[in-house]
């Protein structure tokens, strides 16, 4: 079974257009959308929820008042402030580290478990997906995106898919790698603004560390050729591929509106490079 995670350093770069348009491509492919913090592959892919989960997250501490002394040790130790005078814990500042259970001199505190989202099992037009939605201020995507990627390899097997797509999150944190480690092939989907090109080098260098293939797509590189050609520069050195250029069309958006991926909405242009990107895709993850 192969594995294809698209990132982007950054939001906003066409990543999940591309990531949806090649569901549609491959569909025989399980699917999972692993940016669980901004999940909006299901604004294309219009999945109908099958199963949910809880999502159990950090604990958090809880103080019982009737045995607790007030000595304010706690307090003290508690490096996230999260305890307030009153010696009540503020859910929304705990990051549950357990530190002052262990301080406590009367065992007053109870590390709890809650519940910081919910994952689901969902099917869509081009097959089986798992996905996650993280609650507002809630930490631990990481944990998150390794719950959906493991519901996902479930659903590839029940289903004999023998591909995997994966939409990660952006930037280069813990659910990044969380949702590269292990994979076939990494695409960073980039375009040539000076932001995106910072975030792109960040991206290959965490690919690299990790010894993870990877390749770029360039999308709208026609709206700064000269950055365009200074990516292509950084990538020749970083002897990674650039596997598509995709022009800047108003026809991604216009598909979007209508729930629709690019290479459902017409055979334009546009649609017909992200074809070819997925067949040079494809061949990359077969030579892994
Ligand atoms: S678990 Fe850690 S963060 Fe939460 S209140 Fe205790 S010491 Fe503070
Ligand atoms: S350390 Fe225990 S006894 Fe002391 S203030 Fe905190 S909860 Fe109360």
């Amino acid at each position: 079974m192969k594995q294809l995670t698209v990132i982007s350093g950054k939001g906003g770069t066409g990543k999940t257009s591309i990531t949806a348009a090649f569901a549609a491509l491959a569909d025989a492919a399980a699917l999972a959308d692993c940016d669980v913090d901004a999940a909006d592959l299901h604004l294309l892919l219009d999945p109908s929820v099958e199963q949910r989960m809880d999502f159990t997250g950090l604990p958090v501490a809880v103080i019982d008042s009737d045995t607790c002394t007030a000595c304010g040790r706690c307090r003290e130790h508690c490096v996230f402030d999260a305890i307030d005078a009153s010696f009540v814990v503020q859910p929304a500042a705990c990051e549950g580290c357990g530190v002052c259970a262990y301080v406590c001199p009367v065992d007053a505190i109870e590390m709890q478990p809650r519940t910081a989202g919910q994952a689901y099992i969902s099917s869509t037009r081009f097959g089986p997906m798992a996905h996650a939605r993280l609650y507002a201020g809630e930490e631990a995507s990481g944990k998150l995106v390794t719950m959906v990627r493991e519901q996902a390899r479930d659903l590839a097997g029940e289903h004999g898919r023998e591909l995997i797509i994966i939409d990660g999150p952006p930037g280069i944190g813990c659910p990044v790698i969380a949702a590269i480690t292990g994979v076939d092939l990494v695409l960073v989907v980039t375009e040539p603004t000076l932001s995106a090109i910072h975030d792109l080098e960040r991206v290959l260098n965490v690919a690299a560390h990790f010894d993870i293939p990877a390749a770029v797509c360039i999308n709208k590189h026609d709206i700064n050729e000269e950055n365009s050609r200074h990516i292509a520069t950084y990538c020749q050195k970083m002897d990674v591929p650039i596997v598509g250029r995709i022009p800047y069309d108003e026809a991604i958006t216009k598909a979007m509106v209508q729930g629709k991926t690019i290479v459902e909405y017409d055979d334009g242009a546009t649609a017909e490079r992200i074809r070819d990107m997925w067949q040079r895709v494809q061949q990359r993850l077969e030579e892994q």
